[in-house]
């Protein structure tokens, strides 16, 4: 979905199973997006649709022996899910990071804060103990947090849940990634500090080129920082456009459903919010043919046989849903 440049990262029908006691799931079937420098990509859909595993999958985070990830990773000229397990670790934490949703699992609860990110720029970019000290300070104050010469010193349990997710915005941020997946970065935060959060990455943003696949359930958030969007569902991309045109044009009924459960501030609050009705699918008994169709108001018989094929229209667009196929509806 087309840009001027060519992409940082191009993600080309990844599919990531796991062997479970039950069966093999397959949590990501088949997913392709772009990545293009310095954009903000937004990754939406409900908890369990597969957004964070293709941020794993990516990563090469997964445990090899209960994984399976078939497909093609091409980043930087290279496919990433034939890099040894070595050249992987020198790009994690250097040319792509990942901020996770609740910092404590990315923070190590013996070491203090400035220890840790001194630690990866000792790895990644060879800076000696006192530079790296130095930097790790600079970084902190980069993420506006107070007194950072003593924050420095403390472990990560002296600090409040929004300034630890300052700290691994810092790690993440310390060797220039080139691209960093911010899993629910705002998630475990009260409002307040989801505010601060998301205004902090768009104003480091502003100063690099890196990009950032935002990966959350939250349109709202969506909307404040991503240009783009990629909707998924039950392991599938089911929609994709830029995130004005989402907003006012949607084409699938997922998403659709999910912009009408936003909680809109003007509403009247005896007003039930739209929810969708259902769950996502289990894994390991999805529905045949288009896997939202027991939760879709719009269903057709076609729908309860057939997947939809994915239809890409307008340049820069694509859905996966039989109402907007040239055979079943508009286009
Ligand atoms: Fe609904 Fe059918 Fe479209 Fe699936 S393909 S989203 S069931 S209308």
């Amino acid at each position: 979905m087309k840009a001027n440049s060519d992409p940082l990262l191009s993600i080309k029908g990844l599919k990531t199973s796991f062997h479970t006691h039950d069966g093999i799931i397959t949590a990501v079937d088949g997913v392709d997006f772009d990545v293009f420098p310095g954009e903000t990509l937004g990754l939406v859909g409900e908890s369990g649709c597969g957004k964070s595993v293709t941020a794993l999958s990516v990563l090469r985070l997964l445990n090899p022996s209960m994984t399976t990830i078939q497909g093609q990773v091409d980043f930087d000229g290279k496919n990433l899910l034939n890099l040894d397990p070595e050249e992987m670790r020198m790009i994690r934490g250097s040319t792509i990071s990942m901020i996770f949703q609740e910092p404590m699992t990315s923070l190590n609860p013996i070491l203090t804060v400035g220890e840790q990110i001194a630690e990866s720029l000792r790895l990644h970019e060879k800076l000696d103990k006192k530079k790296a000290w130095e930097k790790a300070i600079h970084m902190l104050e980069m993420v506006q947090i107070p007194s950072p010469e003593i924050r420095a010193s403390q472990y990560p349990h002296k600090l409040s849940g929004g300034m630890r997710q300052r700290v691994v915005i810092a790690m993440a941020l310390s060797c220039n990634p080139r691209l960093i997946f911010a899993d629910e970065p705002t998630t475990a935060l009260d409002v307040t500090i989801q505010a601060q959060i998301i205004r902090l990455l768009e104003h480091l943003k502003k100063g690099s080129n890196t990009s950032i696949v935002l990966i959350t359930h939250d349109l709202g958030v969506v909307a404040q920082m991503a240009s783009r969007v990629v909707v998924m569902y039950a392991g599938r991309v089911v929609e994709e456009a830029p995130v004005v045109e989402l907003f006012h044009d949607a084409r699938h009924p997922y998403t659709k459903g999910l912009l009408k459960s936003i909680p809109i501030i003007t509403r009247n609050i005896k007003t039930r919010l739209n929810e969708i009705p259902g769950i996502v699918p289990n894994l390991l008994h999805m529905p045949k043919g288009c896997s939202f169709h027991p939760r879709c108001s719009e269903a057709m018989d076609i729908c309860k046989k057939e997947s939809p094929p994915m239809i890409y229209f307008k340049k820069n667009r694509r859905v996966a849903c039989w109402l907007t196929s040239d055979d079943y509806g508009e286009n």
